[in-house]
């Protein structure tokens, strides 16, 4: 078979059984990687209900169909599980080489079942799986533990995936950290992987992926490189990175600020790439293969918040945002201490902003005190309450046991009105993009992903401003930010869009068509050129919908359909100043945009997936299952009648 390695492991901790399966074409065509993967594996294994912590839950580690060929860019990798943070379907993402050392290792896909009684870690190298002893590294940071299982392997090129000690912890906004500075964050995947205590896995490989027309795709990677070459955008990110967007933020007032309060910050020029590239920025780093070497690296030996070392990477725009304008913070160095603290411990940099963002406006209004805090007294613009909040966070201490359970058990159990700032939808809490000023946002954050407020679910609405954005799925007049109307039928197509470019293992920076970095048609020739198929934009967008109706049904299964694509009230009140001054999201202009994504998607009116739709995507099993659990899958209006 072409573009794929053939085959699926399957691991169980509890039995220390090691399991290959076939990944065979038809499959291979049905699912092509990632989500495709994963929400099959854990719709149809997973019971209804299953403790995430329990294990009966399961994570699925995949790449995509370009993963390990040349294209540059095949860097995205996936683990989904049920998440343990939000109660539904759970997935993170990262860039780096974990999934292409695995498909060279052999595996399309790495299922881990079970749990360990005592610290392990994997080690898949070339076909071969090794349960190892963790014993000594149980504890350990990051980076201590990469290294410590690099030299017990005696290979430096091994790639590493492990949990710090907020995953061993059980914290629930624990992310997986690979290559030091790399997080896999979103939904607590880690946290997962602590309660089967597997603290890491190892993957090296040394094979080739067969390809149908080599000579092709060599042309294809030369063209696709220059171009990345003089590409503004792309020049662009090398020089300052993700944060070099925060001027723009700033400038169309959609700045995350002050427990989402503003969308300006006074200091945004003190924390942009910009001011970084004249700073702290001591390289740039890339992942392998890819021309467009976007990372930041910091690193000053003194610095107030002692050193920060470089291995940890530097801060990106999420987590300069984060730990920047929501808390009102212009300290650059703080901020990148604070990363490297997120990245050393294993946390979710957004969902820790959202967390302190929240205490100390719960503090501001007297609804917790400082006996309550252990003896802080937060404060906006404050390193030292960054810093504080996040170790009590990452080591359970004090309140932030509680707050390690994630901002909606923590406000519920609190109370007091705190419910209506604590930012998270279905408990995930806020990625640092700003609803009220790019309205489809709202859908990005409920119905287009099943994860909760993720941003990477489909491209946003100042993609969608420009003429002919992606013209092969009709998206093409352009539509202004601001605008309700439209945004249901362009957000939907955008999300199965997003969900193909990961289903290749594709870096949304150096292939996402709505970024003007591809085209659909492009997307395609590279997928025949690799696997010798000839397919098309609809097979390929059919199968990337099919994938999202996997999830979510997974995600409606678990009890969150309509009722769970709702944003928190914070977001109902107007931006007080800038350019998007005075907007904000009603419940009449949810309903709206949902309306129209469910008709265009073909779920009922209460968000389930529809029957018709299902089965014209061959998952009448899904039918059959959510109509098992009390879920009506023919209410439908719209196209799916
Ligand atoms: S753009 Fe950045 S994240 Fe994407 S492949 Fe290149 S270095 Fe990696």
């Amino acid at each position: 078979m072409f573009g794929f390695a053939g085959k699926i492991v399957r691991v169980n901790l509890t039995n220390g059984s090691v399991k290959e399966e076939v990944f065979d074409q038809a499959m291979a065509r049905n699912q092509i990687g990632g989500r495709g993967i994963g929400a099959k594996i854990l719709f149809t294994e997973l019971a209804p209900g299953v403790d995430p912590l329990g294990p009966e839950n399961k994570l699925v580690f995949t790449g995509g169909l370009l993963t390990a060929t040349t294209v540059p860019g095949n860097t995205r990798w996936f683990v989904m599980g049920k998440s343990p943070l939000t109660g539904v379907y759970g997935e993170s993402t990262c860039s780096g080489s974990f999934g292409k050392e695995l498909k060279r290792a052999g595996y399309d896909a790495l299922i881990i079942e079970g749990a360990s009684d005592h610290p392990v870690f994997l080690w898949i190298k070339d076909g071969k799986v090794e349960i190892r002893d963790a014993g000594e590294i149980w504890g350990k940071e990051t980076a201590e533990t990469e290294d410590a299982i690099k030299a017990e392997l005696g290979d430096n090129r091994a790639w590493i995936a492990c949990i710090g000690p907020a995953g061993e912890k059980l914290v629930k906004i624990a992310a997986i950290i690979s290559d030091k500075h790399r997080a896999a964050a979103r939904t607590g995947m880690a946290t997962v992987m602590g309660s089967k205590k597997l603290k890491a896995i190892a993957v090296r490989g040394t094979g080739k992926i067969s390809i149908a027309h080599p000579d092709r795709v060599k042309v294809f990677t030369g063209e696709y490189v220059k171009e990345r070459e003089v590409d503004p955008g792309c020049i662009n990110f090398t020089k300052y990175g993700t944060s070099g967007g925060v001027p723009v933020l700033q400038n169309q007032g959609i700045l995350p600020t002050k427990g989402w309060q503003r969308g300006t910050f006074e200091g945004f020029d003190k924390i942009s790439g910009q001011a970084l590239a004249q700073s702290y920025l001591t390289k740039t780093l890339h992942c392998e293969g890819c021309n467009v070497p976007h990372d930041r690296q910091v690193d000053v030996k003194e610095t107030p918040y002692g050193p920060i070392r470089g291995e940890y990477g530097g801060a990106e725009y999420e987590t300069v945002s984060g730990y920047g304008s929501l808390l009102l913070i212009d300290d650059l160095l703080a901020i990148n201490a604070a990363n490297q603290y997120s990245n050393a411990m294993g946390i979710d940099t957004l969902s820790a902003s959202n967390i302190v963002a929240w205490v100390i406006e719960c503090y501001e209004k007297g609804i917790l005190s400082k006996e309550d805090l252990g003896g802080l007294e937060p404060k906006w613009g404050d390193p030292n309450t960054l810093h504080s909040v996040l170790g009590m966070v990452a080591n359970r201490e004090g309140l932030g046991d509680l707050l390690a359970e994630g901002l909606r058990t923590a406000s519920q159990k609190i109370g007091k009105g705190s419910e209506d700032f604590a930012v998270h939808v279905r408990g995930l809490e806020a990625a640092m993009h700003e609803p009220r000023g790019k309205k489809g946002t709202m859908l990005i954050y409920t119905a287009a992903g099943p994860r909760g407020a993720a941003h990477m679910e489909a491209a946003q609405d100042p993609a969608f401003e420009r003429p002919n954005a992606v013209p092969e799925l009709g998206i093409v007049n352009p539509v202004s930010r601001f605008v309700v109307d439209e945004k249901g039928w362009i957000i939907k197509r955008a999300a199965d869009l997003r969900t193909l470019v990961n289903a290749l293992g594709m870096c949304t920076f150096m292939m996402e068509p709505a970024f003007n970095r591809s085209t659909v048609t492009r997307m395609i020739e590279i997928i025949n050129h690799v696997t010798g198929w000839e397919t098309t934009v609809e097979e390929m967008i059919q199968t990337a919908e099919r994938a999202n109706n996997l999830a979510r049904a997974f995600t409606v299964r678990e009890g969150s359909d309509r009722r769970g694509d709702t944003l928190p009230k914070r977001f109902q009140d107007p931006l007080p100043e800038g350019a998007s001054a005075g907007y904000s999201i009603s419940q009449e202009e949810m309903d709206k945009m949902l309306d129209d994504f469910y008709v265009e998607a073909g779920w009922t009116r209460q968000g389930v997936p529809g029957k018709a739709k299902l089965e014209s995507l061959g998952l009448a099993y899904v039918v059959e299952e959510l109509e098992r659990n009390g879920y009506r899958t023919t209410e439908s209006f719209g196209c799916c009648g």
